[in-house]
């Protein structure tokens, strides 16, 4: 006769060692995972290259590397640290005194003095995170793009400016440009040793060394500074490389 069973006297028992052995599997696989994920933290911490680790510190004799752009924008936060960098990079370097004029502010800026080509003209005040970014660029990639395509060093860095009390582009309506902090530099053209001069102006569109060389430190201030502007971005650029460390990230 189909009726009605009781319920299995063992049943709620089951239930519960089911449940147990559930939630143990999951402490259990959770142990694991994270487990997992901090050996392979570890194994990067000791096997990639600092360069493209963000947590590393930075150090002007790293090559570029997929952090560095990051870890030099960081030094923006740390006045101090900042000027460790280049200390230990061997650049050589004096405070400017803050100043303020309208919209226009200079404050944690410093002078380039030696330790890299100079820079010409010699008066380049900029934030310490900008005079940093120029000096890696400089050395791991101005002058490593010189020896390999001239078999010589730049002994010189040809500037428009980099303080200048202004909006962009010298509109009165425009934002405010990054030169106004004194957190850029136009670069006109490189100096090498024998006396070449190659410049962004006349040798850009040049399809031998020239422009191969000004491409390839193009590329390269790309992976340094925040914002990286060429001949390619317009018109307004075809004599410089505008390189600055406060605006939105832009390489063109
Ligand atoms: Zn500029």
């Amino acid at each position: 006769m189909a009726g009605y069973r009781a319920p299995h006297p063992q049943r709620p028992q089951i239930r519960r060692i089911a449940h147990r052995q559930t939630q143990t599997a999951r402490v259990v696989g959770l142990v694991l995972m994270w487990g997992i994920i901090a050996l392979v933290a570890l194994a990067a911490d000791r096997a990639i290259p600092r360069e493209h680790l963000p947590w590393k510190p930075l150090a002007l004799v790293d090559p570029i590397g997929a952090a560095t752009r990051i870890k030099a924008a960081r030094t923006g936060e740390d006045p101090a640290a900042c000027r460790d960098v280049l200390k230990q990079g061997g650049v050589e370097f004096v405070e400017v005194a803050a100043r303020t004029s309208g919209f226009c502010d200079v404050h944690d800026a410093v002078l380039m003095e030696a330790g890299m080509a100079p820079l010409s003209p010699r008066d380049a005040p900029m934030t310490c995170k900008q005079a940093l970014a120029v000096s890696l660029w400089e050395r791991q990639v101005v002058q490593q793009a010189a020896f390999d395509t001239f078999g010589q060093a730049v002994v010189s860095i040809d500037h428009y400016g980099s303080y200048a009390c202004r909006r962009m582009y010298g509109q009165d309506d425009a934002p405010v440009s990054q030169h106004a902090t004194a957190n850029a530099l136009d670069v006109a053209g490189f100096r090498l040793a024998d006396g070449t001069v190659i410049s962004v102006q006349k040798d850009w569109a040049d399809a031998g060394p020239k422009g191969r060389f000004l491409r390839r430190v193009r590329d390269g201030a790309c992976k340094v500074f925040l914002t990286t502007l060429s001949p390619d971005y317009n018109a307004a650029h075809h004599d410089h490389f505008h390189l600055d460390m406060g605006g939105r990230a832009k390489c063109a």
